[in-house]
């Protein structure tokens, strides 16, 4: 979670037209719209926000000469498989795919457990909060018929490599008051 908070300046005339024909050079007839602004708890994209992320507007103010608006926004990263949130306490084993995600490097198994679906190949996971990718997905008790024999639990064996997770990109592209 990262939170940032961008100004807007308004961009239409600093004046409106009767203060503008009595030589007003800047009036609060005209800016931002409070009610046009009213998007608090919305999920927003902008310029110089990373569209790879989901930012949740947390506050809005214009200021009281209505020309700027300032907003802040969470930003949190998609919403990801996490083995540990999909793990089922339900022990089903016909209708659940039992999955254990192995370390491809050390072989070292990250977690285990019974999920909706199996994993495929090249699917961006989280182990324990951290980002990985499958890079290869196997069934070891299958026979040479497809099967597991006896009626045993048809594990997949999921292995998986750390993935680089993209840094948020700063907002840089709105002009600052
Ligand atoms: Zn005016």
């Amino acid at each position: 979670m990262m939170t940032t908070t961008f100004t807007l300046a308004f961009e239409g005339p600093p004046a409106c037209i009767d203060c503008t024909r009595q030589g007003v050079p800047s009036c609060t007839h005209i800016g931002f719209n409070a009610a046009a602004w009213d998007i608090g708890g919305q999920q927003v994209t902008a310029p110089g926000l990373d569209e790879r992320y989901m930012h949740t507007v947390t506050h809005v103010e214009i200021s009281a000469d209505r020309k700027t608006v300032t907003v802040a926004v969470d930003t949190e990263r998609p919403p990801l498989m996490d083995l540990a949130r999909h793990l089922s306490t339900r022990a089903d084993p016909i209708t659940k795919a039992a999955v254990r995600a192995v370390d491809n490097d050390s072989g070292e198994v990250l977690g285990e457990g019974r999920f909706d679906a199996f994993l495929v190949d090249g699917q961006p996971i989280y182990i324990g909060g951290k980002p990985y990718t499958v890079a290869s997905t196997d069934h070891p008790g299958r026979n040479e018929h497809g099967v597991v024999p006896n009626g045993g639990v048809d594990w997949q064996e999921a292995r998986v490599v750390p993935r680089e997770e993209p840094t948020i990109t700063p907002l840089s592209l709105w002009p600052t008051p």
